[in-house]
């Protein structure tokens, strides 16, 4: 049974697509889905789209028309977390949708019908993805000549990662988002648009899930300029590396 490798930008998947053998694209639910063989394992190259309907609707196809056994996400996302920086990536353990908000009725970020406001990755494919991540960044500055502006060397993270519908693209922003949930007792690491949604998705279909992101900006006021320019120079090696080498682990 296939892989599928879900990324959120063009970008991420183009790479991938390069060393896809065997490649044939089937259009479905108006999504172009791409299937072959990476490292001669069945896979599924597909875009969530951005925000957490589109990439909701992409893992229902990937999971209901391909049939696929697992879905390994690959994208870019918004730093919160402290010591979390450009360039670094960030494994998620579990989600939150940080725009969950159904109180009174529910506690904040609880999701209706499901009795907890946070889902759990899969245990052995998040380990395997984590050690992927790993290889990657400390590879990076051999590879790419990635140097960081602090100075020290980029680091692989594992933990919460949130995801809403919006480009968090203020410190202030930023701030509340983070802090709110952290008084709530959910120290979050990165802010993206999809990965909640997949999340909940191969929960109810009982379907194992992982996902890593590289972090492209720190959600700030420079967010904006910060995240174009690094999923077009980096982000798309490190998904083609960490995915390659992930592959090869399963
Ligand atoms: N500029 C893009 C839009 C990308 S939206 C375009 O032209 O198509 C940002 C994407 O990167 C989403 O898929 C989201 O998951 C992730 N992301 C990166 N930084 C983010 C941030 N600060 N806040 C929210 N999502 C972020």
């Amino acid at each position: 049974m296939s892989t599928a490798i879900l990324s959120a930008l063009p970008e991420e998947q183009s790479s991938l697509l390069q060393h896809l053998a065997h490649p044939h694209r089937v259009m479905h639910a108006g999504r172009a889905f791409w299937c072959g063989e990476l490292h001669d394992r069945p896979v599924v190259l597909a875009l969530s789209g951005i925000g957490k309907v589109a990439a909701a609707t992409t893992a229902t196809a990937l999971i209901e028309h391909f049939g696929v056994a697992r879905i390994v996400f690959t994208g870019v996302a918004g730093g919160v977390g402290d010591g979390v920086h450009r360039g670094d990536v960030v494994v998620a353990q579990d989600y939150v949708q940080h725009d969950m908000d159904a109180s009174p009725l529910f506690p904040r970020w609880e999701l209706p019908g499901y009795a907890c406001s946070r889902l759990a990755c899969d245990t052995a494919l998040t380990a395997m993805l984590f050690e992927a991540a790993n290889l990657c960044v400390t590879s990076a500055s051999g590879l790419w000549g990635l140097k960081t502006i602090h100075g020290d060397a980029h680091r692989a993270h594992r933990g919460l990662v949130a995801s809403g519908d919006r480009f968090v693209s203020t410190a202030h922003e930023s701030e509340r988002l983070r802090t709110a949930l952290r008084d709530a007792g959910h120290d979050v690491l990165a802010v993206e648009m999809e990965g909640a949604a997949v999340a909940q998705v191969c929960h109810d279909y009982g379907l194992p899930f992982a996902a890593v992101r590289t972090i492209s900006d720190r959600a700030d006021d420079e967010a904006h300029g910060d995240f174009s320019q690094f999923v077009q120079t980096v982000a798309s090696r490190y998904a083609e590396h960490m995915v390659l080498s992930f592959l090869q682990k399963l």
